[in-house]
């Protein structure tokens, strides 16, 4: 069966990372929450998607630059004036909940990895007992690497469309097997069977993200990709209901 992950806590359904939309998807019946994670200035960890607040929230700046109280006192738009989590957060929410972690590591605001922050965040989850239910993903191969030498758990490496292309399939499954990444996840637009099959012979596991209409989230059920990713898990829910009754 195809599993489905909530995109930031179903960024369509309930904001962008929002503790309602995450404390909805800990209920759901899907097997995967996605979410990004940030460093502030004093060293917390915050769950949003990207590396600043002026897209999704009331204030503005990159949350590196910021202390957490900055941070957390920002209101997320679309999310009835609630605020970023931490990490530690969010975990309790997920404490008792059988839906996986799927943390994505994402760059600073100029597209670097931020320095000494994966060993930090591996720790944040083996303290609250979470680490065991994790899986990790990111579009920078370094990053990767880096998770690799702080944990054995699953490492999933985001394919962008632009890589795709300049590397060529061929390129991509050379990249990831130097690198001992055993699975990758496309853009559901990039994906086709041909790619899906040749990833699959090559022995890496094949899953899309951003899968967020009707017509994305069942051609990934259709093609029978290990997992994507949606902005819309209700969506997804019903649809893969729908199919496996048909
Ligand atoms: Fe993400």
């Amino acid at each position: 069966m195809t599993r489905i992950a909530a995109h930031r806590g179903g960024t369509l359904e309930y904001g962008d990372s929002t503790p309602a939309g995450f404390t909805a998807t800990a209920k759901m019946e899907l097997e995967e929450v996605e979410f990004d994670v940030h460093p502030t200035i004093d060293g917390a960890i915050i769950v949003h998607h990207d590396a600043t607040l002026d897209r999704t929230t009331d204030r503005t700046g990159a949350i590196a630059e910021q202390t957490s109280q900055d941070v957390l006192a920002a209101v997320i738009n679309y999310s009835q004036n609630a605020h970023p989590l931490r990490l530690e957060q969010l975990c309790e929410i997920f404490q008792t909940s059988p839906v996986q972690f799927r943390c994505e590591f994402k760059p600073d605001r100029n597209g670097l990895p931020y320095a000494q922050f994966v060993p930090r965040v591996v720790a944040m989850f083996e303290e609250k007992h979470m680490l065991g239910k994790t899986g990790f993903s990111s579009f920078l191969v370094d990053y990767l690497d880096e998770i690799a030498l702080h944990s054995d758990r699953p490492r999933l490496w985001l394919v962008s469309p632009a890589i795709l292309m300049q590397l060529g399939t061929k390129g991509v499954i050379e990249t990831a097997k130097n690198r001992q990444i055993r699975e990758i996840g496309v853009h559901i637009d990039t994906a086709t069977p041909a790619l899906m099959t040749m990833v699959l012979d090559a022995g890496i596991d094949f899953g899309c993200w951003a899968a967020h209409t009707s017509e994305q989230i069942s051609k990934a059920l259709t093609m029978g990709v290990k997992v994507f990713t949606s902005d819309r898990p209700s969506l997804a829910m019903t649809i893969r209901n729908q199919m496996q009754k048909d």
